[in-house]
């Protein structure tokens, strides 16, 4: 495995000439048989979805992201808290900053959401959202529709985050990604071609909940020894405040680990070396071309990243390598995705929806 750093060129719009049966042959999902395999060098196909604009918004627990996007580059975009006294007054502030931008781009014909989950990607709901009070079975997709007359499509929040990365960041010559975002939880996505991978419910890409030790520490969803209960930024502080006896922040515990203390260290590495075995079990499952780390650690940098790097090798020996990537599109990946989602449904409907699951036969 490498880690690549800045300085990469990629090839956009190159020809898929070598995947057999094309593009939405091998992306969909509801296809159970083995997809046929793209070669590593392959470049990513991204010529498929007609340049539009659209809107995205970027769903979080303290704000409202919204921007106007065309083929991965923010035009205008704009931010606002995120209510926290209910699902209407959520629903109030995403109409009020879409219709902001829509006044000013008329020709606008569909709306990406990213939002916090678990959701409901069939019948559009937001079934809970733990930093947002009182959004609970939310109709988040029924509703937007109805307020601002666009086609609105939702999408889980790491993955539009992660579609944004690959479609146009650190993964855009990549022809397959896992994209992994680490902060306070992890999470992540999945993606082929121009798809994101729901899985027959939309639950795929949940990576932080992978059971990497059983017995290990309690983690959100309930369950023990999930890879974010042990590797996320959360899971580093907790680790190393006990060890030190005292309550530091990750960014503290990171200062110490540079400076050499040997107690953040130790958490650093051992949370490094649980996020090396994670990629290592979805190099094995997905054989991608390649990963983009994102979130707040990512942007830890080498020092971290490279921890991860040598674990993953060493997880992974004998497996085939491949490349480990800072994400680059930052706290825009999230507005970027959004409304890339929605480009796409714009110009492929007939792969609309894709959580439906066995239904080809
Ligand atoms: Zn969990």
């Amino acid at each position: 495995m490498t880690l690549h750093k800045e300085g990469w060129q990629s090839t956009l719009c190159a020809p898929r000439s070598n995947v057999p049966g094309g593009a939405a042959r091998v992306l969909d999902s509801r296809d159970r048989g083995l997809p046929a395999r793209i070669p590593r060098s392959e470049p990513a196909a991204t010529c498929t979805i007609a340049s539009m604009k659209t809107l995205g918004l970027d769903l979080g627990g303290t704000k409202i992201a919204a921007a106007i996007v065309e083929d991965g580059v923010v035009l205008e975009h704009s931010a606002r808290p995120t209510p926290q006294s209910g699902f209407e007054a959520v629903l109030a502030s995403l109409v009020s900053a879409s219709r902001e931008l829509l006044a000013r781009h008329p020709e606008v014909r569909a709306l990406g959401i990213g939002s916090p989950g678990p959701l409901d990607l069939q019948r559009g709901l937001v079934l809970f959202a733990p930093n947002i009070a009182g959004m609970t079975d939310a109709p988040i997709r029924e509703r937007l529709e109805a307020a601002l007359g666009l086609r609105v499509v939702l999408e889980n929040d790491a993955n539009a985050a992660g579609y944004a990365e690959h479609r146009y960041g650190a993964a855009r010559d990549f022809s397959s990604s896992v994209f992994v975002t680490i902060s306070t939880g992890i999470g992540g996505g999945l993606f082929v071609g121009d798809a994101v991978i729901h899985g027959a419910t939309g639950a795929a890409g949940e990576v932080g909940h992978m059971t990497l030790l059983p017995g290990g520490p309690l983690c959100g969803c309930g369950h023990h020894g999930c890879w974010e209960a042990l590797a996320s930024g959360r899971a580093i502080a907790r680790e190393a405040s006990f060890s030190y006896g005292t309550a530091l922040s990750t960014q503290e515990v990171f200062a110490r680990a540079r400076a050499g203390e040997a107690r953040a260290l130790a958490a650093v590495e051992r949370a490094a070396d649980f996020t090396g075995l994670g990629l290592a079990n979805l190099l094995k499952l997905f054989d991608p071309d390649g990963f983009v780390i994102g979130g707040g650690l990512s942007q830890v940098g080498a020092f971290y990243l490279e921890r991860v790097r040598v674990a993953a090798e060493r997880y992974a020996q004998g497996f085939p390598s491949v490349e480990i990537r800072r994400a680059l599109l930052g706290a825009a990946a999230g507005v970027i995705g959004a409304a890339a989602v929605a480009a796409r449904a714009e110009t492929q409907p007939e792969t609309q929806p894709e959580t439906q699951a066995g239904s080809s036969g």
